[in-house]
């Protein structure tokens, strides 16, 4: 991958740096606070006043709630439907993106060949419009299943509302054992319940950030060679983002921006990007670049994610940060941040490299992508 070539097609990431630096320089230094890459106003909780009655029933329509002996909603003129206990944790959507295309390839070696190699680097994608398609996708699934189970979305904590929008795009298990909060693998989240609700929700969304390049990077190569999405072909954009640790730096880096804009500033947690970078020699120009891959990936996420994970939730993660989390801020790594941004035609680049450079290398590897293909079928 040639990164300079890359670095024409750069512009400053503003709103991130005047965040930053409104944290870093402008406050003192000491004080907690309670800022977020996205953030929005303090919020003024005025809890609703009791309600002096039960509630049994809701109004599937006005979301307003009602005694058991009631049968309509005389507002919206609609029958009343019972209250439900339902357990997030056991919703599994099974979710799926579909893509179809005038080729299907289930056979590594038909996939495989210099001619769709050529294709990488000639044939237009619109990650925009991949992103796009996704995030409607997926917000169709919510809705179905929000409808389906009756679910009264107020009623849910801000772990289970981001839990079950997590569940529309991927399936989320649950670990107890291992010391990692929580991981991304063959189109499974595994997340240890035993943690902090806020952990569990910055890990949910670093995961979820880790399918999501994985989903739109697939969507991608099905454009380039024109064909349906098929467990062949996500075994070879797992095995493009895994197999370099510089695509490993991408993802990372990509995953803890997501995850970092939606966590209160001094909690990121770099962990992960820092362990690869520090296994490997690498020079900083080149660490920078690409965290300007990875920033710009981040975007096109943060905002599948912000159609969801609007400013009324963000501010109720705040709340839960408040009453969670007991350690002292760190700011120093916010230090670390990148700035930068690629503009269309540097990210159209940044994908054609990573895409090229790994589909090259996964011509010779068809026994680990064939081991992927278990995993993923
Ligand atoms: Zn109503
Ligand atoms: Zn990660």
């Amino acid at each position: 991958m040639d990164y300079k070539s890359l670095s024409k097609f750069t512009y400053a990431d503003i709103d991130k740096e005047v965040l930053i630096n409104s944290v870093l320089y402008n406050n003192d230094a000491n004080e907690l606070k309670m800022n977020m890459m996205a953030d929005y106003e303090p919020c003024f909780y005025s809890k609703a006043i009791e309600d002096t009655f039960i509630p049994s029933k809701f109004c599937p329509k006005c979301h307003k709630k009602y005694p058991s002996e009631e049968n309509f909603c005389l507002d919206c003129g609609v029958a009343l439907k019972d209250i439900k206990d339902v357990d997030i944790n056991q919703i599994q959507l099974n979710p799926k993106f579909r893509i179809k295309g005038n080729n299907h390839y289930d056979d590594f070696n038909e996939i495989l060949t210099f001619e769709n190699l050529e294709k990488i680097n000639i044939n237009s994608f619109d990650i925009n419009a991949i992103s796009e398609k996704i995030r409607r996708s997926a917000i169709r699934r919510l809705d179905r299943t929000i409808k389906k189970n009756d679910i009264l979305l107020d009623d849910l904590s801000v772990l289970e509302k981001i839990m079950l929008f997590c569940k529309s795009f991927v399936n989320v298990e649950y670990k107890s054992y291992g010391p990692e909060l929580g991981y991304y693998e063959f189109n499974k989240i595994y997340i240890d319940d035993r943690q902090l609700d806020v952990l569990q929700i910055t890990t949910l969304i670093h995961e979820l950030t880790h399918f999501l390049n994985k989903e739109i990077l697939s969507h991608t190569l099905c454009q380039i060679l024109d064909c349906d999405k098929t467990s062949q072909i996500e075994s070879i954009v797992t095995f493009i983002l895994s197999y370099s640790p510089l695509n490993q730096l991408v993802d990372e880096y990509a995953a803890h921006t997501v995850e970092g804009r939606f966590t209160l500033y001094g909690f990121q947690d770099y962990s992960s990007f820092l362990n690869i970078q520090n296994s490997i020699d690498i020079a900083d120009e080149e660490i920078e670049m690409l965290k300007t891959i990875g920033n710009t990936f981040a975007i096109a996420i943060k905002h599948i994610l912000e159609s969801f994970i609007n400013a009324d939730l963000l501010k109720d993660i705040k709340n839960q940060f408040k009453s969670d989390i007991m350690d002292q801020p760190d700011y120093k790594n916010l230090a670390l941040e990148n700035c930068t941004l690629l503009n269309k035609e540097g990210l159209t680049r940044a994908v054609r490299f990573i895409l090229y450079d790994g589909f090259a290398v996964a011509m010779d590897n068809i026994d680990t992508l064939e081991q992927y293909n278990i995993n993923l079928e």
